[in-house]
């Protein structure tokens, strides 16, 4: 197969739509069947397809044509079903390390695991069968590392726990308290220990329906850790966490790997992908259709292949450009600018919470990043700035128009093409191609992916018009690709508008990448909040690492930042020295 074809039935608009696609295709008008509309339903002969590109143009949003590489020869591992996604290789895990997964979203990464986690048996692209056992498995990848690996699954040597990604839905088939949860699965007799190291001790009488998202996350990593398993598959370990809970998750779960064992990981967050994982796959192809595992790296180079666009060992490039990251942190900048908001003293009791604030201001063209805690009053301080939510006491200065993005995102039956009606009309070159919208344009909200969504409530964002632009958690449900192009997408607004940003989020990288200043929360999460600076980059990134216990160096091919090794020669120079940001 040279191409593959890929139809989403539900975005074609009616059976005339369909008709009239399949009278365009030269092949059907030759008399052959390319195209077939049955049971109102429009396949594509991937066989008879000439690749002329006339009806994705009738369809873009339902149809692609996709030529695949001309080395790309192999049998696919698994296809959904007839001109739906292609996987054609797989990560190997490797005992005694942690391996990431890096890749943009729909490239087939949750598939390959749950492959591997025996949750989802491969068809080999045949998808009208229904089983496959171990021996086909084994002989499909014959003399690969994949061959030893299925080899001691049926033999019952490899034992897998899974936690999958979407950790929202597990209140939905899981009830009863947490306790009773990690009691059902505690198979190593280690409940205790793990659920002091994970600090779930206050949520363990609570309803599994009733904790937040950051909670139930910690206790999936806690259930999958306590199953008596020697591989340990964890698909986004650290949505909705926030840094200090990264990190710390990040430890705990190297902490448990050793000669017998191994983990795969999926992650976004660069920063932490490097910090947790010794080597990487990357997935690349293309998004929705089709995806192919590289050969295995170690981790700091594997991460820099991926920013560059090139796997050289394997001749393909997956991207047009390179990502890059600034050598220096931004220089501060001397002249005064016209200030567009103000605080001062500012003080909110919500509950038993406690917000405070120092004195700080905004200034017209700058990007402001917050950093701070789950529950430390990040999102009430930016509704309060946004006039969503009115202070007790202090001032607040509102000479400006804001607008804001909420961190949770609603959905409703509104076409994405209304909601961004602006932003279509007006940015469609800074705001609609860039975040790749133009294709969900006659989609519902209510059909869209979470990151599908994330981007469409940016754009939102950023089409009204004013002075200040306040974005809450606007990386969540992004890859990294996606954060690193927003970076720039909200940069260049910003600056065209001569307006600013107020961008509140937990990774680290994606923050340093977009701010010229910091502002940092420190307090007791639940309890009391108190919000400092803006402060230049170099003096908030070292109040706020300073408090983490962590160190971050450039990488000298990339300048992206890097976690330095606790303990190690740099992380103990940098922490004497008191420059925990960049030497
Ligand atoms: Fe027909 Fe293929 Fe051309 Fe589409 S791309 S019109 S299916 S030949």
């Amino acid at each position: 197969m040279t191409r593959i074809a890929i139809v989403d039935n539900e975005k074609l608009k009616d059976m005339q739509q369909k008709l009239y696609i399949q009278s365009i295709c030269p092949v059907n008008r030759t008399g052959k069947e390319c195209i077939k509309v049955e049971d109102g339903r429009l396949t594509i002969d991937e066989h008879l397809c000439t690749g002329c590109g006339i009806c994705p143009k009738a369809a873009p949003h339902a149809i692609k044509i996709i030529n695949l590489p001309e080395e790309l020869k192999t049998q696919p591992i698994h296809r959904y079903g007839e001109n739906k996604f292609v996987l054609y290789s797989l990560p190997t895990p490797n005992f005694g390390h942690v391996t990431g997964i890096i890749g943009v979203n729909g490239i087939g990464k949750s598939t390959a695991i749950k492959i591997l986690a025996s949750v989802l048996k491969p068809n080999f692209g045949e998808w009208t069968r229904h089983e496959t056992d171990y021996d086909e498995l084994i002989k499909f990848f014959k003399g690969t590392e994949a061959q030893g690996f299925f080899e001691k699954v049926k033999e019952g040597e490899i034992k897998v726990a899974y936690k999958p990604q979407q950790v929202d839905l597990i209140p939905k088939t899981t009830r009863g308290k947490v306790i009773d949860l990690l009691k059902k699965v505690d198979e190593k007799n280690e409940l205790k220990r793990i659920v002091n190291e994970l600090q779930l001790n206050e949520i363990l009488n609570n309803e599994i329906s009733e904790i937040s998202g950051g909670e139930l996350q910690r206790v999936a990593i806690a259930a999958t850790i306590l199953k008596n398993a020697n591989l340990y598959i964890f698909d986004e370990p650290t949505s909705y966490l926030d840094i200090k809970q990264r990190i710390n998750i990040s430890r705990f779960i190297k902490s448990f790997i050793n000669e017998g064992n191994a983990a795969l990981i999926v992650e976004h967050d660069l920063i932490i992908l490097d910090y947790i994982a010794d080597l990487v796959h990357i997935m690349y192809g293309k998004e929705n259709c089709y995806g192919i595992v590289s050969g295995v790296k170690p981790v700091r180079n594997g991460i820099n292949v991926y920013l560059s666009g090139y796997i050289k060992e394997e001749n393909v490039r997956f991207r047009d450009s390179r990502i890059k990251f600034a050598e220096k942190p931004p220089i501060k900048k001397k002249h005064v600018k016209e200030a567009i908001t103000s605080w001062r003293n500012v003080e909110k009791k919500l509950g038993n919470f406690h917000l405070k604030s120092e004195e700080g201001a905004m200034h017209r063209n700058e990007i402001v990043g917050i950093l701070g805690e789950n529950g430390i009053g990040k999102t009430t301080f930016v509704k309060i700035l946004a006039e969503v939510l009115k202070q007790d006491k202090g001032e607040v200065s509102h000479k400006v128009k804001v607008s804001y993005k909420p961190q949770y995102l609603e959905s409703s039956d509104a076409l994405v093409v209304d909601v961004l009606h602006t932003a279509f009309n007006k940015y469609p070159n800074q705001i609609i191609n860039p975040l790749n919208i133009e294709h969900l344009s006659l989609s519902k909200l209510s059909e869209l992916s979470g990151g599908e969504l994330q981007r469409v409530a940016i754009a939102h964002c950023l089409q009204q018009d004013a002075d200040l632009y306040l974005l809450d958690e606007p990386s969540a449900y992004l890859d990294a690709e996606q954060r690193l192009v927003l970076s720039k997408v909200i940069r260049d607004f910003v600056e065209q508008k001569n307006a600013s940003a107020l961008i509140v989020d937990h990774d680290l990288l994606f923050v340093d990448y977009i701010s010229d200043k910091l502002i940092v929360f420190e307090g007791k999460p639940a309890v009391e909040g108190n919000v400092t600076g803006p402060f230049d980059m170099e003096e908030g990134m070292n109040k706020f690492l300073k408090e983490l216990g962590i160190t971050l160096r450039r990488d000298p091919e990339t300048y992206r930042p890097r976690v330095n090794k606790l303990d190690s020669r740099l992380d103990r120079e940098q922490k004497e020295s008191g420059k925990y940001y960049y030497v």
